[in-house]
């Protein structure tokens, strides 16, 4: 069986995290701050906050933004659930912005459109939150300029582009957003089992999160409120927060996989080159890349040109599926899951994404894929899509 995406871990990793179970702390010890400077160092960025996935960096986020009941929050219907649900968690209510068909992510005409009509009905967003879909970055100048017009804030949703560069500069500088959030999850590009982080320049943001992050619990005395000089107060609660601490177990393998960032990213762009150069035959689109993007490849996602092919989507997916490699979706549109269909969203919403939806399929895409099993992937391709 060969998977879409997996983690890849050696003996390093294994060590790593071995010595932080012989060590005096397995929570709230050294390698949670070790890993969050070496993040933000990569990054080039002021503060990290590291969490116990990316669903708890959004959340917390928003909060941080003030995000709150009354507020809307814009994102991409091709995303994981999870950026939209992150608005849902504070109360506030979801719209979403069709994408931008080269790139599939959010596009940056379309918000500029919706933006415009928002604006006479007293409906604009408070935050917004653009994904950078398969590790290529979105147009975050033309999204942050339209943030200065319009006043909202922005989170950019990395899980998939830690290692991806846009303008030659890393993703998760925060250049053009308040925050950037990573992920850890096994299938993404560095991984800690499960954990995430939020991104920062702004001090206040970084306090609040950490603050969040942990009960809404300090121990700063700064931060403390005053109280009679003969009680003990060796810390307070002034917020209500949440336990989403990442472990130290956790932290010690992200920081191990932080060597290897770069070499699995170059390992991805190798594979891609490849599927690029030997699926150019099949009708099929492979990604496009915009020219002042590094992606991450993430996922490589193929759309498939239907009306050169004799099968249905669904037919070539279980069809390849069949044949043991284990290809996804990434996605179908937020809106169409029932959930969100059920607060009144309907199909024919985002006409771009929907398109996108009914054509899409990624294919295995991680460091450890071999040439052989690329070739495998590729036969299978070959074979079900041209019979
Ligand atoms: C994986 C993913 C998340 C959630 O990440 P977790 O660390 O599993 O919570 C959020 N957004 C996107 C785009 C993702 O791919």
């Amino acid at each position: 069986m060969i998977p879409y995406g997996r983690q890849d871990i050696n003996q390093a990793d294994i060590d790593a995290v071995v010595e932080v179970l012989r060590s005096d702390f397995l929570t709230q010890g050294p390698a949670v701050p070790a890993f969050e400077k070496a993040v933000a160092t990569y990054c080039g960025v002021q503060h990290a906050v590291a969490v116990n996935s990316a669903t708890s960096a959004l959340h917390i986020a928003c909060l941080a933004l003030g995000v709150g009941k009354g507020d809307i929050v814009w994102t991409t219907p091709i995303t994981f659930v999870a950026s939209a649900n992150c608005a849902l968690y504070c109360g506030a209510t979801v719209d979403f912005v069709d994408i931008d068909p080269p790139t599939y992510n959010l596009s940056v005409e379309r918000l500029a459109e919706k933006l415009g009509e928002a604006e006479k009905y007293g409906k604009l967003p408070k935050v917004v939150i653009p994904v950078h879909l398969c590790g290529q970055s979105c147009d975050m100048a033309g999204i942050s300029a339209l943030g200065q017009q319009y006043g909202f804030k922005i989170i950019e949703d990395a899980s998939h582009a830690i290692g991806g560069r846009y303008n030659d500069e890393p993703i998760g500088n925060c250049r053009h957003s308040d925050i950037t959030v990573f992920s850890f999850h096994p299938v993404k590009i560095i991984t800690t089992g499960e954990g995430g982080m939020a991104l920062t320049n702004n001090v206040e943001l970084a306090k609040r999160m950490r603050l969040l992050r942990s009960h809404g619990i300090t121990s700063d005395e700064a931060d403390m409120h005053p109280r009679p000089p003969e009680e003990l107060w060796n810390y307070q609660q002034i917020a209500l927060g949440f336990n989403y601490r990442m472990t130290d177990i956790h932290a010690a393998l992200g920081l191990s996989q932080m060597q290897r960032l770069d070499e699995f990213v170059a390992k991805r762009h190798a594979i891609a080159k490849r599927y690029n150069r030997m699926l150019s035959s099949l009708p099929i689109l492979t990604p496009w890349q915009h020219a002042v993007s590094y992606s991450s490849y993430h996922l490589y996602v193929i759309r498939l040109q239907l009306n050169k092919i004799n099968k249905t989507q669904r037919q070539i997916y279980e069809a390849i599926y069949a044949e043991g490699i284990l290809v996804n979706l990434h996605y179908i549109p937020i809106y169409r899951q029932p959930y969100y269909e059920k607060t009144g969203f309907s199909a024919g919403y985002c006409p771009q994404a929907e398109q996108y939806y009914s054509e899409a399929i990624s294919i295995p895409m991680y460091p450890g894929l071999t040439e052989a099993k690329q070739d495998h992937v590729l036969n299978v391709l070959r074979k079900v899509i041209t019979s």
